[in-house]
């Protein structure tokens, strides 16, 4: 392995006894950048390995554009956490490298057990399952029993596993609005302001884990409205992970594809974006001729512990990911426990997807889904 910097990370860390937060401090190791040289003779090495080893690259949207592009030449996929865990289960490769943080290396494991799950780094982690620590959560859990548990994708096999319902961004509104329109009451953890977006546009009664995205979580409305006063004809793209204040400003509140979907389908020279600019590299490859500018994380009001950019994203590089491949190391293991009780709350979601899809949803819910669609749009 090369010697890689090590980057300190602040994030904000929820005290639910208290009802407060504190600051907490992790840690990222920086990939060092290749060459252009090294990059076309890794990207080679690592497209002859993923044959030789009947592997399949999946990878997120926020990582480097290099792992987007090659993810996309060897067949594999570049997507959100849903589609991501879809495309990992049904894919027939024996091997699935998941660039992208450890939460998501996990669903792969759960939802593809008799597949090797390989990550190029298993430290790259996120503020929100940092968090909300397993035993923490079960104990909230346990001080609410009359209530339905709802998790959102970005936290450990263990808190799954205490889970009614797991939910991606792009899927959690229309879940928590089928649970509500069955009278479920919520315990919803652990990304406070998607949280708080999702209660405002049900009316569900959801008790809120006070946990963060190091990264929307900067994301600065005064700065916002300066921003978008210098591009009044701007679009605004926000993901639900940001403060209210950012969120009442978007024209598009949504998931990551749901974004990079409006970014194409918009009337709009140009957009400002309000998630991790990693995603600007497929927004530009969607909408070309359009320009994206990354929403304000720096300014009067701000502190910028993440400039748009996930540290434990940016773990993952072409050089890392060669050295897995080539070793069989950064495995992904779930114990068998943890993945039988944890599988149960993501099928579950999957299931209502497909459903959904396939448009055979319970006709309670229609108007009430039809009623918080009209709702996404300018907040
Ligand atoms: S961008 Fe935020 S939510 Fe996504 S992995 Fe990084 S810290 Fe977690």
């Amino acid at each position: 392995m090369q010697s890689q910097a090590i980057k300190t990370v602040e994030f904000e860390r929820p005290q639910m006894e208290l009802g407060s937060s504190c600051t907490s401090h992790a840690w990222a190791r920086v990939p060092e950048t290749p060459t252009p040289q090294q990059k076309t003779e890794l990207k080679e090495r690592i497209k002859r390995l993923l044959k030789e080893q009947q592997a399949v690259l999946v990878a997120h949207y926020y990582v480097d554009a290099d792992l987007q592009d090659l993810a996309e030449e060897t067949g594999g996929c570049v997507s959100d956490s849903l589609e991501m865990a879809r495309f990992g289960r049904d894919h027939p490769a024996k091997t699935l490298v998941v660039a992208g943080v450890k939460f998501m290396g996990e669903t792969s494991k759960i939802l593809s057990p008799h597949k090797r799950v390989l990550m190029p780094d298993l430290d790259a982690t996120c503020s929100l399952d940092l968090g909300c620590p397993a035993d923490e959560f079960a104990a909230f859990c346990d001080a609410h029993p009359d209530r339905t548990v709802v998790v959102y994708a970005n936290t450990s096999a263990a808190v799954k596993a205490r889970a009614d319902w797991m939910v991606t961004s792009s899927i959690g509104l229309d879940i928590v609005a089928h649970l509500h329109a069955q009278g479920k009451k919520i315990l919803w953890a652990p990304d406070k302001h998607l949280g708080s977006y999702i209660q405002k546009q049900t009316g569900a009664d959801m008790l809120l884990w006070q946990g963060s995205c190091l990264v929307h979580d900067e994301f600065k409305g005064v700065e916002l409205e300066l921003l978008r006063q210098q591009h009044p004809g701007a679009k605004i793209l926000v993901h639900p992970e940001s403060p209210e204040a950012v969120v009442t400003q978007a024209d598009v509140v949504g998931s990551t594809s749901q974004l990079i979907a409006a970014a194409q389908s918009l009337d709009a020279d140009e957009f400002i974006v309000a998630t991790d600019n990693g995603i600007l590299h497929k927004m530009r490859m969607a909408a070309p001729g359009k320009r994206f500018i990354d929403a304000p994380t720096a300014g009067n009001s701000a502190t910028c512990k993440s400039c748009a950019h996930c540290p434990w994203m940016a773990m993952n590089g072409l050089r890392n990911l060669a050295e897995v491949l080539e070793s069989g190391s950064n495995e992904i293991h779930v114990d068998a426990e943890t993945s039988r009780k944890a599988v149960v709350c993501i099928d579950r979601m999957l299931d209502f997807a497909a459903q959904r899809k396939a448009n055979v949803r319970p006709s309670s819910d229609l108007a009430q889904e039809q009623k918080l669609f009209s709702g996404i749009g300018p907040a």
